[in-house]
């Protein structure tokens, strides 16, 4: 039975999330999680604070992290779990994949000041816990200050995806290399909120099979992303692909996020969940 309320997707101050990685061990523990991971965007330097904080309240902990990858002109992201976190080809990957958020920053802040926003990249970088890790969603959180727009939805939907003002396309890891960075650091690659994607039924195939290809096993089928109509669809995709199934919230901020941490439905039983092969990753909590 998957009863295990594990949540192994969600963001700290390390890159787009608010808390940090102690403030969402204990809220995770408080929310009733048995099996956490924090997935910082592209970035694994709060994973050794994240595994005391989980060791220290009791719960027990994977390592992750969440890549961002450039697939047919999209951008996909691919969860890690239970790796190395000092794999030395693994960190350098990652190093390679923030190199050009600040340039692309820059373009970013451009194209809002084409539109009268002033001060973006100044100001979105004023929310950015880590300097190296600025986001969109830190320029979201710029223009809800502002009062340019009510929440960071409207902000996504007016000026930050693709066609609008302050969208910037930009060249990410191959998916090849990330999932290969994970997979030979011992951990085990994860097809993030599937549904969240707009590919065609032809280029989710293609997505599939390059990734299991390359070694990836797993796929979120719960996460905060998903519609339970989009449970149901990627639970059907995870047991027709041979996929293990993965539970997140994608929690980032506990004002912004739709989702809390350990909130979620539990995974549907007829699926393998990934932690079921990742029992030697796992730092088991000490017991009180
Ligand atoms: P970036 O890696 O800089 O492109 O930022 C991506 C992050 O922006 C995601 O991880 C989410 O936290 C956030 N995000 C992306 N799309 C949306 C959206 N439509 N609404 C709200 N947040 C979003
Ligand atoms: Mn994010
Ligand atoms: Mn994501
Ligand atoms: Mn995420």
């Amino acid at each position: 039975m998957n009863t295990l309320n594990a949540d192994l997707h969600c963001h700290s101050v390390i890159s787009d999330g608010t808390l940090t990685p102690e403030e969402l061990a204990a809220r995770a523990k408080a929310q009733g999680v048995a099996l956490w991971a924090l997935t910082d965007h592209d970035e694994v330097g709060g994973q050794a604070r994240a595994a005391a904080a989980a060791a220290a309240c009791g719960l027990s902990y994977l390592t992750g992290v969440e890549i961002s990858v450039s697939f047919l002109h999209q951008t996909v992201h691919i969860v890690g779990l239970g790796f190395d976190a000092e794999n030395t080809q693994l960190v350098n990957g990652l190093a390679q994949t923030r190199g050009g958020r600040s340039q692309r920053a820059h373009e970013m802040a451009a194209g809002l000041a084409g539109v009268g926003i002033k001060g973006a990249f100044e100001g979105a970088l004023r929310y950015a816990g880590n300097p190296n890790l600025i986001s969109r969603t830190h320029f979201a959180r710029f223009l809800v200050e502002t009062g340019v727009c009510k929440d960071t939805y409207e902000v996504f939907r007016k000026y930050l995806t693709e066609g609008k003002p302050g969208f910037v396309e930009h060249r990410w890891a191959n998916l090849k290399d990330a999932v290969q960075w994970i997979v030979q650091a011992g951990g085990m690659a994860v097809i993030a909120h599937p549904a969240r994607y707009k590919f065609s039924a032809n280029e989710e195939l293609a997505l599939l099979t390059e990734f299991k290809g390359h070694g990836g096993l797993g796929i979120e089928v719960v996460t905060g992303s998903h519609s339970s109509a989009e449970c149901a669809s990627y639970a059907d995709t995870a047991l027709e692909f041979g996929l293990t199934a993965s539970r997140g919230s994608d929690f980032h901020s506990p004002t912004e996020s739709r989702t809390e941490l350990g909130a979620l439905p539990l995974l549907p039983d007829a699926l393998t969940p990934v932690w079921s092969l990742l029992a030697e990753r796992i730092a088991h909590a000490p017991s009180a």
